[in-house]
């Protein structure tokens, strides 16, 4: 009999970190690889965050939060709403959880029963088509070009619903393209759900502050479907608090209160000493936070110059993102040829053949469901990302 359940073995492990678990391993052993994988800016945290945080352990912030977090955490998210996005959310509808992704899971665990139906528009970030696996959903693929951005059309969206269909999940901006959706765009997606009314979505804003373009827009700010959205943001990517863990959801009361069940059941809260350190972050208005700008403006810099290198590389499709950090170029037409005998075939081949010959890591594109593309990370310094370009554009040009 297996030892392992079924549920676990049937689960994929996650591609982004088991490629930036390579890229350690080569390294370790000596191998001058640069990584392109995960997706984690190379910034430090904000000294008044850290601040924030010592004077927490100070105070002997160090017992058993609420699970949903504390009173002051909850209160300052829910003026973030309110000043950043213009969402009215209670401190009651907020749940902070041990990273989004632990919101992420809750959220699909609480609305998903085995056979409901949930679309993920393609490419997705590599979890949560796991999550719904784990909830024993189905997912539904919609699938979203290059040309098109990689957005999907509220046409698309109508034609992809079926009585079955319980929830959306998207990420704007976009891991792993990098775009995001405009208040027009939302505003047709809305419209579609609207007519949906059993329908819920999950929108994944974790990417917010990395916007090239203008305001970020949420698909919560349209009323006739508040009531079946659930925001999801985080600290990770725009404050540089990766590994602090702390994400959070606003959502309807009843979902809040669902995940807070769950929560209680399987980790209590967030460290207590991060969710001192979230009320200050919260309090960092992005329109005037040095630190948020600062961030925002080298990843501008690091992306016009990846989207030039990229463009100077024969036969790579790339779309110009709009936000996030991340590349998801067309590699596709490389695919047939061959290096030494070995034969590139998808991008889990081409992924390899750029860490093992051009000693670049990247993420294959197949994980993000678009088995086309690899996805670059540029949340590292522009010499490094400089010299892996060269070696990748070297590295396809021996493919023949
Ligand atoms: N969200 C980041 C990425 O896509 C972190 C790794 C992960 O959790 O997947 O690379």
């Amino acid at each position: 009999m297996e030892i392992i359940s079924k549920r676990v073995l049937t689960m994929s492990e996650s591609e982004t970190l088991a490629m930036t678990a390579k890229a350690r391993e080569l390294k370790a052993q000596g191998k001058d690889v640069i990584s392109l994988s995960i997706g984690e800016p190379d910034f430090n945290t904000p000294e008044v965050i850290k601040e924030a945080a010592k004077k927490a352990i100070d105070d002997n912030f160090t017992h058993y939060p609420p699970v949903p977090g504390y009173a002051d955490t909850r209160e300052a998210i829910s003026r973030k709403f309110k000043r950043d996005n213009n969402l009215d959310y209670a401190p009651e509808q907020i749940v902070v959880s041990t990273g989004g992704k632990q919101a992420l899971y809750q959220v699909v665990q609480v609305l998903v029963n085995p056979g409901d139906e949930v679309i993920i528009p393609t490419p997705f970030w590599v979890s949560y088509k796991e999550f719904v696996h784990l909830a024993e959903g189905v997912v539904v693929p919609l699938k979203t070009t290059i040309e098109n951005k990689f957005k999907m059309t509220p046409e698309q969206l109508e034609a992809a619903i079926t009585p079955k269909t319980k929830l959306i999940i998207f990420s704007s901006p976009s891991n792993p393209t990098g775009m995001l959706y405009s208040k027009e765009e939302l505003r047709g997606l809305a419209q579609v759900i609207a007519r949906h009314e059993n329908v819920y979505v999950v929108c994944d804003e974790i990417y917010e502050h990395i916007n090239y373009v203008g305001r970020h827009e949420s698909i919560a700010q349209f009323p006739e479907i508040f009531d079946r959205v659930v925001t999801v943001n985080g600290l990770a990517k725009g404050f540089a608090m990766t590994g602090w863990r702390v994400g959070y959801i606003g959502a309807p009361l009843a979902i809040a209160k669902a995940c807070n069940k769950l929560q209680g059941q399987v980790t209590s809260a967030t460290c207590s000493i991060a969710l001192k350190a979230c009320v200050c972050a919260m309090e960092m208005d992005p329109a005037t936070s040095q630190d948020i700008i600062n961030m925002r403006e080298t990843f501008r810099r690091r992306r016009d110059m990846v989207y030039q290198l990229l463009t100077e590389i024969p036969g790579v499709k790339v779309a110009m993102p709009e936000g996030a950090f991340y590349f998801f170029p067309d590699v596709s037409s490389y695919y047939g040829k061959s290096f030494n005998g070995k034969k590139i075939e998808n991008s889990t081949d081409m992924a390899f053949y750029l860490l093992n010959e051009a000693n670049v890591a990247t993420v294959m594109g197949s994980a993000f469901g678009d088995d086309t593309c690899i996805r670059l990370s540029y949340a590292t310094s522009e010499d490094l990302l400089r010299e892996a370009l060269r070696r990748i554009k070297e590295a396809l040009a021996n493919l023949k």
